[in-house]
């Protein structure tokens, strides 16, 4: 174990963060340190597999909790941290903008803080190999018409108090590098979906909804579109931006799989007719219903990825239909872990019932 690297983790009981430390502790090579504050998208279910081993450890708290983030890195000494703790959902970010500039700016302001003054008081031959990997959106860059690809280069336009909170974190991060020094890399991503997402998210809300057989809810005429990548495919991007990356740059990752939503929640239903049809024999296509659109809705993102593919050789494994496929089947064997989120036991741990 001395020989392994450590690896302080933020948001690592949500989704993405989730798919990550599972991923990185069966590769090995890394100790993980998952720091999380159990909000409502953090779930201890996720990582029930990986409690106990002592190259795991879990410390419930906050990322703006400047004490102990100091203290995990002294005790820690780690030598990379990847931040995914975020408030993530735009909806509850326009019904409640304050909580995410709280996590996502304040938050990562405290880390980078923190960093800074850790990474300035290791040996030098230990701060050559630091990094502090910033986990962002390609929702930074606002909304494209019909043609076009998000680049690297492209000017930073967020539209929700999401990306907007996300777009001052990813400056924050870029002013450490450039001011102080500290050696980061920012990763932006399309939209991920696969095992373990919150089912108040697109892919696996309409999922539950057309397992029941419920109503389909779909923003505005459906035709907004999202460039959608496997989480796992993310997670390996990280991997190789940490591992790989140049300091000081940044990562847009992207699956080439831009789909109109409609077209989403239709091979959805499709895949669920086939694996489990409606007892009463309908078609679940006949449960979409549109619903006034979301404020503000961005109306098509899409990421060209070829920076991370010619640099650093990420390649996606996943197409859009296999990753898809994949997905609704790990929900269907699933169906323990969301109903332990739909009935809120999975909160029970973090309330000490
Ligand atoms: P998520 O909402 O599923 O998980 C967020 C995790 O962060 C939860 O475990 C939560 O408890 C934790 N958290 C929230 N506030 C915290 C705080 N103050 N201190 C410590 N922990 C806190 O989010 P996700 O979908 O896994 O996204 C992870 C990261 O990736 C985010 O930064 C998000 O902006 C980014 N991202 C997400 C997507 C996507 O499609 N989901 C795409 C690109 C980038």
């Amino acid at each position: 174990l001395d020989r392994m690297k450590t690896l302080l983790v933020t948001g690592g009981a949500g989704f993405i963060g989730g798919n990550f430390v599972l991923g990185t502790l069966a590769r090995g090579g890394w100790r993980i340190v998952n720091l999380d504050a159990l909000t409502y998208a953090g779930n201890r279910d996720t990582l029930a597999d990986v409690e106990g081993r002592d190259d795991y450890a879990f410390v419930h708290g906050d990322i703006g909790d400047a004490a102990l983030v100091k203290r995990l890195f002294a005790e820690h000494a780690p030598d990379a941290i990847v931040n995914f703790a975020a408030e993530s959902h735009v909806d509850r970010s326009i019904d409640g903008p304050a909580a995410f500039v709280q996590t996502n700016v304040v938050g990562t302001l405290n880390l980078l803080e923190c960093a800074l003054a850790y990474w300035r008081a290791l040996p030098l031959e230990r701060q050559d190999g630091f990094r502090f990997l910033h986990v962002s959106t390609d929702e930074v860059y606002g909304s494209l018409g019909p043609v076009g690809r998000f680049s690297e280069e492209s000017p930073y336009q967020p539209n929700s108090p999401y990306s907007a909170s996300k777009a001052a974190s990813d400056h924050l991060v870029r002013a450490f590098h450039h001011t102080y020094g500290l050696p980061v890399l920012t990763t932006n991503c399309s939209n991920n979906y696969g095992p373990f997402q919150f089912p108040e998210k697109l892919i696996p809300l309409m999922i539950q909804k057309a397992l029941a057989g419920e109503p389909l809810p779909v923003y505005g005429d459906g035709r907004n579109v999202r460039d959608w990548l496997y989480v796992g495919d993310h997670c390996a991007a990280i991997r190789r931006v940490l591992e790989i990356g140049r300091v000081g740059e940044v990562y847009n990752v992207g699956g080439d799989a831009e789909r109109e939503n409609i077209h989403v929640v239709k091979t959805i239903c499709a895949l669920l007719d086939e694996r489990r049809p409606l007892a009463d024999g309908r078609r679940r296509e006949s449960l979409i219903t549109y619903v006034k659109d979301r404020p503000g809705h961005d109306r098509r993102y899409a990421i060209d990825a070829s920076k991370i593919k010619r640099d650093l050789g990420w390649r996606q494994t996943e197409s859009f239909e296999s990753g898809l496929a994949r997905t609704v089947d790990w929900y269907l064997d699933h169906q323990d872990w969301v109903g332990r989120v739909l009935d809120g036991s999975y909160r029970m741990e973090r309330l000490g019932v």
